[in-house]
């Protein structure tokens, strides 16, 4: 476990629980109502699995309910496309919301009719003044604001307006409703802040019926109440919102009182969690779409191969708290191997192949050998495996010349063949410009499934291999870190940190013919080298395979080695 672990206690527990447990023991709250509030402008990420998994979590432990809510307040940023995918990504992140999905637009008239409650109450005001001056009217964090000479309109002048904002007769921009709080307010966010703006556009669901929104401070309390939410639980950006949260829900007639906590956002090295940025690849091409296997979404990570299961496993491992931290990437990577090892069925491929003739094995002759599926789950049972004259080996594992450590094959070398028998390198054949092309071998018949002969001969390494008679082709998809340093963007530019070498593919690479059928998404173990999954790119004749995480944390060992 890494460093950042440590900080959820042993039963699982962290502020947000003991915060729960005790207002359901004083009888505060009889039933526990979470949201989860996702806006519809991008596609979900691995930040927003920490949320999910602790809203619908705790709503799941003490048997409430956790409401999917769109918050759906900018038309001018919000896709359908969006809306489905953050439905199909919870839904795989094994959540499910029932019935209770929620938009913000569905108390766009509430919401309404409070802003003209406020206004009569004297508590709202409309402000014709530019936004640029407004902004210089707010003052500083050490400079109080001023107030904006609209701010004693009547409330008379003040309802005619806002309706009229309704009514369309204003351009964007033009005008906007504030809450009267205090413009001297050492927190920013209580100097008059702004609740609705004008908007000429359409909404994916309210379509024109709309020309003024609310903003998200203005919506999101509201909609809490409305809903009974008990619990509103939000990233630390939002700590200093929460006395506005507050003053809303105390001013306005609402139904319920909810509160708002804070916990720290979920970061993990090399990655960015922000989807503004995230629409920046996708929009300039630097990645083939949302579901790009190197992109932090939860659909780039599917496509990888990472079950949700280990997802939910790291974030529930990197703790809920209150202060920021930067997961290791071998902390999310432990969660998938430590899965993976116990479920994935192990298959052999060679993915950079070097063709070996046994020269003792006669031409056209085959056997059928007997494969282990899964070591750690003998419920796997095993497959056939072909063994024949002409085999493929990884060429990383053959070295003309070998130095001292490497104990692969090497002229005159002896290895294991997993399952299959010994063989002893007798020669190796070039071609024209040197380069090994071929290796001649023989095979010790006394080794049949890669056991040691009765002479208890001993050989140091195993590797993998693939028959040329029943080989089949397919591409392999190898990814690294989608940025060259964990704290991408640290300098000020992001798109300068991506690293040029994060795909790499590798097209003529062989596996045995049990992965042809192998199902898209799919985890399965390549022998000796990592996790794969079926890309959806597949055809029937070559698969695609994607990896989704290598067997040993290569990468942190290049790191230290420097
Ligand atoms: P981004 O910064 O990527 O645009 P966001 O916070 O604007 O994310 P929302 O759609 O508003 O995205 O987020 C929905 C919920 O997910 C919010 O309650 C937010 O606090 C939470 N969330 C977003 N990012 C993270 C993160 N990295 N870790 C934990 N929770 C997050
Ligand atoms: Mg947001």
């Amino acid at each position: 476990m890494s460093a950042t672990d440590t900080t959820t206690t042993e039963a699982g527990r962290d502020f947000i629980r003991d915060i729960i447990q005790d207002d359901v023991d004083t009888g505060r709250v009889t039933t526990v109502v979470t949201r989860f509030p996702p806006e519809p402008n991008g596609y979900l990420h691995i930040g927003h699995a920490k949320a999910i998994c602790l809203n619908f979590g705790v709503a799941e432990e003490y048997r409430g309910r956790c409401h999917l809510r769109f918050d759906d307040t900018n038309p001018t940023k919000e896709e359908q496309e969006f809306i489905d995918a953050i439905k199909r990504d919870v839904h795989w992140l094994g959540f499910d919301w029932g019935e209770h999905l929620y938009h913000a637009s569905d108390y766009f008239e509430q919401l309404y009719e409070w802003a003209e409650y406020l206004i009569r109450e004297g508590k709202a005001y409309v402000d014709d003044t530019p936004p640029d001056q407004m902004r210089s009217q707010r003052g500083t964090l050490t400079e109080p604001g001023q107030n904006s000479p609209y701010r004693y309109r009547s409330v008379e002048e003040n309802l005619d307006l806002f309706r009229r904002m309704r009514a369309g007769e204003f351009p964007n921009g033009a005008r906007v409703l504030r809450a009267k709080i205090d413009m001297a307010s050492p927190n920013m966010n209580l100097r008059d802040p702004v609740l609705y703006r004008i908007l000429h556009a359409e909404h994916p669901r309210t379509g024109n019926a709309w020309c003024v929104y609310p903003t998200y401070d203005y919506a999101h309390g509201q909609s809490d109440a409305i809903e009974g939410v008990t619990h509103s639980l939000c990233t630390l950006e939002f700590e200093d919102h929460r006395p506005l949260y507050d003053w809303l829900i105390e001013n306005l007639p609402v139904p319920a009182h909810p509160h708002q906590y804070e916990f720290a956002r979920l970061n993990i090295a090399y990655m960015v969690m922000s989807k503004r940025f995230l629409t920046r690849l996708v929009h300039e091409g630097r990645v083939s779409g949302w579901d790009d296997p190197r992109m932090p979404t939860l659909a780039g990570v599917r496509r990888r191969g990472i079950p949700a299961a280990a997802l939910r496993d790291f974030v529930r491992r990197s703790g809920i708290t209150k202060s920021n931290s930067v997961s290791e990437y071998a902390s999310f990577e432990y969660s998938i191997r430590e899965l993976l090892n116990r479920t994935a069925l192990r298959r052999m491929a060679v993915l950079r192949p070097l063709k070996v003739v046994v020269e003792n094995w006669s031409e056209g002759r085959t056997e059928t050998l007997e494969a282990i599926n899964n070591p750690e789950d003998p419920s796997a049972g095993t497959r056939p495996i072909t063994f024949g004259r002409e085999l493929y080996i990884e060429r990383d594992d053959f070295m003309e010349n070998p130095p001292k450590k490497f104990f692969r094959l090497g002229p005159g070398r002896e290895v294991r063949l997993r399952y299959g028998y010994f063989i002893t390198c007798r020669e190796a054949v070039k071609n024209a410009a040197g380069e090994v092309v071929e290796l001649r071998c023989t095979y010790d018949p006394a080794t049949r499934g890669g056991n040691a002969p009765p002479d208890g001969r001993r050989v140091q390494a195993t590797l993998h291999w693939v028959a040329a008679a029943d080989a089949i082709k397919a591409e392999v998809r190898l990814y690294n870190h989608l940025f060259t340093r964990p704290d991408p963007g640290a300098d000020g530019d992001l798109m300068a940190d991506l690293n040029p070498n994060s795909l790499e593919v590798l097209h003529d690479c062989l596996v045995e013919p049990a992965l042809a059928a192998t199902p898209i998404g799919e985890a399965v173990q390549f022998e000796r080298i990592g996790y794969f999954s079926a890309d959806p790119d597949s055809t029937p004749g070559k698969p695609v395979f994607n990896r989704t995480v290598g067997l040993r944390d290569t990468w942190a060992r290049v790191q230290t080695r420097g």
